[in-house]
């Protein structure tokens, strides 16, 4: 284990409490025992204590535990002091504690950091409790515990186990000459391709159907000009943030806006359309909304009621057709009829299929009630036991790896060239480990764990 400099910090929320803890981690959490307490607690057992400073003051008393290396979150040598939550003695303690060489404030989150650099927990799990302090719901609680005891990473590391397995075959052939080669090689090449397909395959329905995305739910509002993309945006926001014109193409940039929709916090996105256009500003906003769109859990797409069904169909059976090539994470989509005030049908949501289709007028708010329930029960389907929590950073890295896959697959069909084959299986091995942290760059660690409060 690298020895890194001991640290402290206050792990109850800073302000007057009955109970302030403060944790020290690290080879020289031992000194700072004998230094505040004058003795070195028995190793987890709460033991009751004065809290002495340098001139052998008492400062408060209360109970001490000792986590001895490597049994403790860190991994480190861990004390924690749980005295009475006055901001003064808790600055008394601290500077006590930081009068002893190399000793420093905790950065945030730096002692899951640790935990997860001493191996005591995955990424994935650092994250969980990153994910259940913030928790906003029951469900999100649930689902980052789940996540914390490791039922996401067990899919991950199944992932990762097949792959290697796939990798070590691949790597082992390289060196042999054609006819030294298992004369059904490349049988038990397809073998693998379709086993790691079948675990991805897993994984992405896994994602798409058990669990619970941290971040706010991206929905993505698209459809041709004037079928009241903006006005739906509004009525939704109750603003008038987007610009309501009946001047075709007036949205050119994205719009986000958050909304909370009973307690599930979505970022809504208006964007240019969805139509041909030879005008090159519309044409930018157009291929920024398909970009976007890839990002999405969910897309609205609105259609103008008052145009005859013919149109209405080649509408959206061109949108259907362009975003099958797009639709890599089975986003959902629901078919938004407006103006319903203008041409009235009795229907207030119908299932056609596999999709969705809500009457709804975003100028007298008829059907909008309807809409937020449908969003609302999407998201309650998903939040079955046994989820867990997932990123986006999770997400975009799984069809990162999977379209890695994919190319390694077809070039395989192709070239059956190896080098090519152990490089795609290395890269998607890169990929997948950044997830839970068995290959990170210092860069990627310090962006996830600078989000974490002090004190974690
Ligand atoms: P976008 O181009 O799709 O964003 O469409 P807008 O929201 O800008 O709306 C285009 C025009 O349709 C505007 O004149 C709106 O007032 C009108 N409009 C939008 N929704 C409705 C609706 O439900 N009923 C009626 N009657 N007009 C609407």
């Amino acid at each position: 284990m690298i020895k890194r400099k001991t640290i402290v910090a206050q792990v109850t929320h800073p302000g007057k409490s009955s109970v302030g803890i403060l944790r020290v981690s690290g080879v020289n959490a031992k000194k700072i025992a004998i230094l505040i307490l004058n003795k070195i607690p028995k190793p987890r057992v709460a033991t009751y204590s004065k809290f002495f400073n340098k001139n052998n003051e008492i400062l408060d008393q209360g109970i001490a535990l000792w986590f001895p290396s490597p049994f403790s979150f860190t991994g480190e040598d861990v004390l924690e002091l749980q005295g009475h939550g006055s901001p003064v003695i808790i600055d008394l303690l601290i500077t006590t504690i930081l009068s002893v060489k190399n000793i420093r404030l905790a950065r945030p989150g730096e002692f899951c950091e640790r935990a997860f650099l001493n191996g005591k927990i995955d990424l994935i799990q650092a994250e969980a409790i990153d994910d259940l302090i913030n928790s906003e719901n029951e469900s999100m609680i649930k689902a980052s515990l789940n996540s914390l005891q490791g039922n996401f990473s067990y899919y991950i590391k199944n992932l990762l186990k097949t792959l290697i397995e796939f990798r070590v075959y691949i790597e082992s052939s390289i060196d042999f000459s054609e006819e030294e080669i298992d004369f059904n090689y490349n049988d038990i090449i397809f073998i693998k391709f379709k086993k790691l397909n079948n675990y991805f395959l897993k994984i992405k329905n896994l994602i798409k159907n058990e669990s619970v995305i941290r971040e706010s739910k991206k929905i993505i509002i698209i459809g041709p000009p004037n079928a009241g993309k903006s006005s739906l945006l509004n009525i939704l926001s109750s603003r008038n943030k987007a610009i309501v014109t009946n001047i075709p193409g007036t949205t050119r940039d994205l719009l986000h806006e958050y909304i909370n929709i009973n307690g599930i916090l979505c970022e809504f996105i208006d964007t240019a359309g969805f139509h041909n256009t030879t005008n090159t500003i519309e044409k930018i906003g157009i291929d920024l909304a398909w970009k976007e769109i890839k990002k999405c859990d969910h897309i609205l797409f609105v259609i103008d009621k008052t145009i005859d069904l013919k149109h209405q169909k080649k509408i959206s059976d061109n949108f259907l057709k362009k975003i099958s090539s797009y639709n890599k994470n089975n986003i959902e989509i629901t078919f938004i009829l407006n103006k319903n005030d203008l041409s009235p049908d009795n229907f207030k949501i119908k299932k056609i299929g596999k999709f969705f289709f809500i009457s709804i007028s975003a100028l007298t708010g008829e059907g909008i009630d309807i809409l937020k329930k449908h969003l609302i029960n999407i998201e309650k389907n998903k939040n079955k036991e046994g989820t867990f929590i997932a990123r986006r950073r999770h997400l975009y890295q799984i069809d990162l790896s999977y379209h890695e896959f994919l190319k390694a697959q077809k070039n395989w069909i192709k070239n059956k060239n190896i080098e090519l084959l152990a490089e795609s299986l290395n890269i998607m091995n890169k990929i997948i480990g950044e997830i839970t942290g068995s290959f990170s760059s210092n860069d990627l660690l310090n962006r996830i764990f600078s989000t974490f409060c002090i004190g974690k």
